[in-house]
């Protein structure tokens, strides 16, 4: 098994840029333009603690939809999985991510998944508090904590692009009205949606959220459970059948860990009483994903044999 060393993800980086090609920079995105393709940036933080870097680990990207596991963990945390379940589903699409018409397939109140657009709107509505304002401060704390940084930021900017675009979210929020599944109005649903997309956070920051996945609900500084494990669980579980888009089963056999990809080139992976994975990669597929980054992601599982399923040696 290769050895975990800097040198060797500096080597990693560059054997996974030229992934960057296939994909394209999210232009949606405030300041995302054809400059970012290359970038290429991984943290690995161990269960022991220890956090290793390489590449272009210190840029700053939104969330987006990396934020829709720690949504999830909120609600389950404030509602246990057989209310949230009864709200989303828990079932893979092969849709695309914001796809309009999934809505009606399976099941017409409820969204195959939380990991999808339409299901994470409805699991953020679950969340709770008094206003906006107030959940998205409980979502800001908890990340704060998981990632032990208090100087993330929400980005102005992305949230007010967030809201200039939001035709298609509007319209998955209104179908979800109209069914019964949001248990906010329209408004207060995707306000917090999109500011939760909005939080800037880099390779580290990704790695922290991955670790703590992966160290059952503790972070690598307090050995205080912030969230149950039964309910990580549940959270990896969904990941992996659903975190990757619908590339989630290629990822379940090429990675073979769970792991959630954000239209910015984020993923975040957990390799449960291992390790933790943060990617930054702003190139992505026509999927969502990070070419390069999903390279990456492919490469170290296959040279530190990270998959759950099993590795070639055994
Ligand atoms: N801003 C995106 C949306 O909600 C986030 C989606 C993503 O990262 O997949 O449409």
């Amino acid at each position: 098994m290769q050895k975990l060393t800097e040198e060797y993800l500096e080597d990693a980086i560059e054997d996974s840029k030229p992934y960057a090609s296939s994909g394209k920079v999210n232009m949606d995105l405030p300041n995302f333009d054809e400059t970012m393709k290359d970038l290429l940036g991984v943290t690995i933080i161990t269960n022991e603690g220890e956090s290793l870097s390489a590449g272009d680990h210190h840029h700053y990207i939104p969330m987006q939809s990396t934020s829709k596991i720690i949504g999830l963990m909120l609600a389950l945390q404030d509602f246990g999985k057989d209310r949230v379940f009864q709200t989303v589903g828990m079932e893979p699409m092969g849709d695309f991510f914001n796809s309009i018409s999934q809505l009606e397939s399976y099941d017409t109140s409820k969204p195959f998944n939380p990991m999808i657009n339409a299901g994470a709107i409805a699991t953020a509505a679950l969340i709770k508090g008094k206003s906006v304002e107030n959940r998205f401060n409980r979502y800001f704390d908890f990340l704060k904590k998981i990632t032990n940084n208090n100087e993330l930021q929400m980005s102005e900017e992305v949230y007010q692009a967030e809201r200039a675009n939001s035709a298609r979210n509007r319209s998955l929020a209104y179908f979800m009205q109209s069914t019964g599944t949001l248990v906010t109005s329209v408004d207060d649903a995707l306000e917090l949606y999109f500011r939760m997309n909005s939080v800037m956070m880099c390779s580290e920051d990704f790695a922290r959220v991955g670790a703590f996945l992966a160290r059952g609900g503790m972070t690598s500084e307090s050995e205080e459970r912030l969230i149950p494990p039964h309910h990580l669980r549940t959270v990896k579980a969904i990941m992996m059948t659903s975190g990757m888009y619908n590339s989630s089963g290629h990822y379940a056999v090429e990675a073979g860990f769970p792991c959630k990809s954000g239209v910015s080139g984020s993923i975040i992976g957990a390799i449960p009483g291992r390790m933790g994975v943060g990617v930054i990669g702003p190139a992505i597929s026509p999927k969502g994903n990070s070419t390069a980054g999903g390279a990456l992601i492919k490469k170290l599982s296959q040279d530190l044999e990270l998959n759950m399923f099993g590795v070639e040696n055994t």
